[in-house]
């Protein structure tokens, strides 16, 4: 998990905003990364600023223990830190477009003893993000025990409440797509997988 704290910064993007064309387009990343992504960080920051006594501590330690966070400032946290933690993550989990992208060998054998194979784990996967009602995500965690699980989240959710680390995560917003994709989340499920950074997933 990233290490942040206040004050929150949109993170910079390890690649260019046209390179995961044309799985993703350059518009769509460029007004997700500096708009959407920024927008949480703004508004986090502006909570924190009322808050102090939370800002020496990391959000992913605010977001696994809502009740460290007081009453009136845990909505915040809950939609716009778990917005800023949901697109760091989403960001950094993708790479530039490959064709044929697939995962390496010893990720493959992970996917194969959870899901049956990797052709498997990704028609789950797809499903389960077709599924989410409204906005969302969907998410493969790894539990306590270290088994795999695909799960999904509403909103601005995280699975960190849960004891569930998030190993891959997809924004399904259709802030995510729509530009290319319109109203396809399925089109959009079915080409992300270009474009995914199998090294630091798992
Ligand atoms: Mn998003």
């Amino acid at each position: 998990m990233p290490y942040m704290s206040y004050p929150y910064i949109v993170q910079p993007l390890p690649y260019e905003y046209d390179a995961l064309e044309p799985a993703i387009d350059a518009e769509t990343v460029r007004i997700h990364h500096n708009n959407h992504y920024q927008t949480y960080v703004d508004k986090l920051n502006v909570t924190m600023r009322a808050f102090p006594q939370l800002q020496g501590i990391l959000l992913e330690k605010l977001l696994t223990n809502p009740h460290l966070v007081p009453p009136a400032a845990r909505e915040s946290v809950q939609h716009n830190g778990g917005g800023v933690m949901n697109h760091y993550l989403f960001f950094n989990m993708l790479r530039p477009y490959r064709d044929m992208n697939r995962p390496p060998y010893d990720i493959e054998v992970k996917l194969d003893k959870s899901f049956g194979s990797y052709e498997n784990f990704v028609r789950e996967f797809s499903e389960a993000g077709a599924d989410v009602f409204g906005s969302g995500y969907a998410i493969l965690t790894q539990t306590c025990k270290g088994a795999l699980l695909i799960t999904t989240k509403a909103n601005q959710d995280t699975v960190l409440p849960y004891g569930l680390k998030p190993l891959l995560l997809i924004d399904v917003w259709e802030h995510a797509y729509y530009l290319r994709y319109k109203s396809s989340r399925v089109d959009y499920l079915q080409r992300i997988w270009s474009v995914i950074n199998w090294d630091v997933v798992l």
